[in-house]
Formats: C-alpha cells, sequence, structure tokens
C-alpha cells in the first residue's frame, strides 16, 4: 500500500490517496490546535500514540458490531482506512460534566450522570461547530432519520465499549466525540479517531487529566499524559 496524492491535510492529519479508490492512507501529526484552531501547538510523540491507540480499539470496536473505516496500520504514523464520505456532525457523548457542557449550563466539571448523554455538533469551521439536534440535522440534509438512528445506536455502544476498557485501566471516561462516515456501498462506519484529542480521561483515583484538556488548559505533562494512558491501554489490551 502506497500513498499516492495528498487528499486533504486537517489539524491533526493528512490524507493520501493509494492506487485503491477504496482505500486512504491517513498520517497522524504531533501538531495539536484547540478552540476552533485558535490555540496551536504540538504534542511530541502524539502521533504515534493517536496512531496506536486509535487502530488497538477500533480493531476491537469492530468485532463487538461496530463497523469502522479502520483496515490496516502500516507503520507508527500511518493507517490504511476506508475511504468514506464523513457525516459532517460531531457525536458527542457523555459520562460526567466537563468542558463545553459545563460552560453551557453553568454547571462544574464532575457531575457523574446517571445515563450518558449524546449530542450533535454540525462541522463547520467558519460556524464554530454549532451544536443542534436531529430534527436540525434532519432538516439541514447532513444526514437521515435512519443514519442518525444507527449513528446513536453505534455511539452507545463505543461508550459502553470504551468504558469499559478505560475502567480496567484506571481510567474514566469522561466524554469524547467520534464522527462516521459513508462507504461506496452506503454502509455508516465509525471514522476519524478515538484517541486523548478526543476524549476526555481522568485517572478514576486521582481524576488528574490524561487527555487533551492539559494542552487546552496550559497544564503541562501533557506528553506524558499521552505516554500513560497509552500505556495503560497496551497492558490491559
Ligand atoms: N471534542 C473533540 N473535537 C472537538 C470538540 C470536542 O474531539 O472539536 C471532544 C473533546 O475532547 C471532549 C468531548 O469532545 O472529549 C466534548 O467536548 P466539549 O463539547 O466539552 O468541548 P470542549 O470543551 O473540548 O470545547
Amino acid at each position: 500500500m502506497e500513498k499516492k496524492k495528498e487528499m486533504y491535510e486537517g489539524k491533526a492529519k493528512k490524507v493520501f490517496e493509494t492506487e485503491d479508490p477504496e482505500v486512504l492512507i491517513v498520517s497522524y501529526k504531533d501538531d495539536a490546535t484547540a478552540f476552533n484552531g485558535l490555540k496551536k501547538g504540538s504534542i511530541s510523540g502524539k502521533g504515534v500514540i493517536n496512531n496506536r491507540m486509535s487502530n488497538m480499539l477500533m480493531a476491537k470496536l469492530d468485532k463487538e458490531g461496530v463497523p469502522t473505516h479502520f483496515i490496516e496500520e502500516l507503520n507508527d504514523r500511518e493507517t490504511a482506512v476506508k475511504r468514506v464520505k464523513i457525516l459532517p456532525l460531531e457525536v458527542i457523548i457523555r459520562n460526567i460534566s466537563a468542558g463545553s457542557f459545563s460552560k453551557r449550563y453553568g454547571v462544574e466539571e464532575g457531575i457523574v450522570f446517571e445515563e450518558p448523554t449524546i449530542e450533535f455538533s454540525y462541522k463547520n469551521d467558519d460556524l464554530g461547530d454549532p451544536l443542534l439536534n436531529a430534527y436540525h440535522a434532519v432538516a439541514l440534509k447532513l444526514a437521515t432519520w435512519e443514519e442518525i438512528d444507527l449513528v446513536k445506536k453505534y455511539a452507545f455502544k463505543v461508550n459502553d465499549f470504551l468504558k469499559a476498557i478505560w475502567k480496567e485501566c484506571g481510567v474514566t471516561l469522561v466524554d469524547f466525540k467520534i464522527e462516521f462516515g459513508k462507504t461506496s456501498d452506503g454502509e455508516i462506519v465509525l471514522a476519524d479517531e478515538i484517541s486523548p484529542d478526543t476524549c476526555r480521561l481522568w485517572d478514576s483515583k486521582t481524576h488528574e487529566k490524561l487527555d487533551k484538556d492539559r494542552f487546552r488548559r496550559d497544564m503541562g505533562g501533557v506528553e506524558e499524559a499521552y505516554e500513560e494512558v497509552m500505556r495503560r491501554l497496551s497492558e490491559k489490551a
């Protein structure tokens, strides 16, 4: 599998075409951004960790009945994935209050919900990824009701799976963002990545933050946190 033309460069990854029109190669960078690209920086070794972690988790999710775009890890930073059309929806599941939820509703971080919540935002950088509900998404033709029902079902399944695996690692899954795509056969699959860039992960005992919030909030120890969660996951998985 070889990289041909660069198709797209995002904030944290580059995407390349291959000789197979149905297969793309993603290449994970160390670049980090936050606050809709306002804050820029780099987290050394992040690309390697996110590549490996996302692939490990997606390979397991595939076996759990959540189809994903993952095909094969090619090297430290590069992975072959199915070409999909990304649904322009960020799907966010929360188990504990934090981040924009706390800000929006004026509540402290750390409230443990009895049931997970789900929300969508419209993937649109110019608009700052505004929150929307399923009716809005259908009205804007971002997805059909059938697709939204499937995405919801998969997202809660991903939550159950990730919560359990992180718990074994002594890590609490606070919230996460996932994205879905549609293959050329019309199948909805989990795409993008699952990593400390896209999940809030707290040490279960100390509640220490082990994710991108350390970068967003200039807390230091960013690289160490990514390495720590990767180490714990590798030992358990
Ligand atoms: N998230 C993400 N990309 C985004 C926005 C959020 O990966 O563009 C993740 C974030 O890391 C967290 C979860 O989604 O795990 C919920 O984020 P929130 O809505 O609280 O937004 P934030 O506080 O990160 O702006």
